[in-house]
């Protein structure tokens, strides 16, 4: 109610009618693209795994009579085999969860207060009481962002009447306290916003969901914490698409499936049976050959040798790696 108060005190305060409107059309448009893509972020369903990565009733029974070991993985290995995962446990298993008794698509993991396997799972948002991942990646970024625009609007238009406030500029009037108010709500939400905002530009560059950033994705080779970057504008793209029209607008334009993924490493395997969506000309090991992974990248051995203190099994994920806090709580431990 402040808000919407004090800027039309600011705005019968201006002399200049078009300095009026064209302050009004900034507010109601930044307005109206926050509550827009706050609204697709609230009320988007996360995405679940596709029917291909549940177990068959068959497959459900074998693995309740073989609960762990090597035949357990069998079931699974032979479950996986056409399936497009490149991810693994820490301990080189296939990522399987108990709870939804389904094999995990790579970047999937299963959130604790959902209670659901969520694709390219972000973190579960209390802000707006959801799981943020494939689905409504991109609306929570345009949400971080018109809202970030929204207060630092309010924060800049506020100022002049703010300082006039200080310098006994202004009429003793309660709209003086509203203003100081406002100025104060708008520049803490500004500083707060744009630190979530830069964090998550940074993620997006990179190709990290928020999740990734605090565990290293693991593949069949070992731990690769970039990758699934493909290089800056094509990072970009998988979460805005191609098309620049739908960039800034809350409508869903994220580039493939959600199950599958691109990666930057690249296996040797011409008989490779599916490809990650946008990938075409890529191949793949599949589970149940025994090549040796062949990483592109220079900087593959180097990560490859770095030693992880933690693992997916360790019973208290909070205790290795620094950092490791809140958004991994939701995300139930892998076996
Ligand atoms: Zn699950
Ligand atoms: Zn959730």
């Amino acid at each position: 109610m402040i808000q919407v108060r004090v800027p039309s005190f600011q705005l019968v305060s201006m002399e200049n009618v078009g300095e009026q409107v064209v302050c009004l059309i900034a507010y109601h448009l930044l307005f109206a693209m926050f509550v827009w893509s706050y609204w697709k972020t609230i009320f988007t369903l996360p995405m679940n795994p596709s029917k291909e990565f549940h177990l068959s009733y068959a497959e459900k029974e074998l693995l309740e009579r073989e609960p762990r070991g090597e035949a357990h993985q069998e079931v699974l290995r032979r479950a996986a085999k056409d399936l497009p995962i490149y991810t693994r446990t820490m301990s080189g298993a296939i990522r399987y969860c108990d709870r939804c008794q389904l094999i995990k698509p790579d970047r999937c993991h299963h959130c604790s207060v959902c209670d659901k396997c969520i694709l390219k799972m972000d973190h579960h948002c209390p802000w707006v009481n959801n799981c943020v991942g494939f689905s409504n990646y991109k609306f929570f970024l345009l949400f971080l962002a018109y809202s970030l625009l929204y207060c630092l609007f309010i924060a800049a238009t506020d100022l002049q009447y703010f300082i006039k406030f200080w310098t006994n500029g202004l009429p003793d009037t309660q709209a003086k306290f509203h203003i100081m108010f406002l100025f104060f709500a708008a520049a803490m939400f500004s500083v707060s916003l744009s630190s979530l905002f830069g964090y998550h530009c940074w993620l997006v560059s990179k190709n990290k969901s928020t999740l990734e950033a605090f565990r290293s994705p693991v593949f069949r080779h070992g731990t690769d914490k970039n990758g699934f970057s493909l290089g800056f504008s094509k990072n970009m793209r998988q979460v805005f698409g191609d098309e620049k029209k739908y960039w800034l607008l809350p409508v869903f334009s994220s580039l493939g499936d959600g199950c599958s993924f691109p990666t930057c490493l690249v296996n040797q395997d011409p008989e490779q049976p599916s490809t990650p969506a946008g990938m075409n000309s890529t191949s793949k090991t599949p589970e149940n050959h025994q090549f040796p992974a062949k990483p592109l990248r220079e900087s593959q051995s180097h990560l490859l040798t770095d030693s992880q203190s933690w693992t997916e099994n360790s019973a208290n994920p909070g205790k290795g790696k620094a950092g490791m806090s809140n958004p991994a709580l939701t995300m139930e431990n892998e076996t």
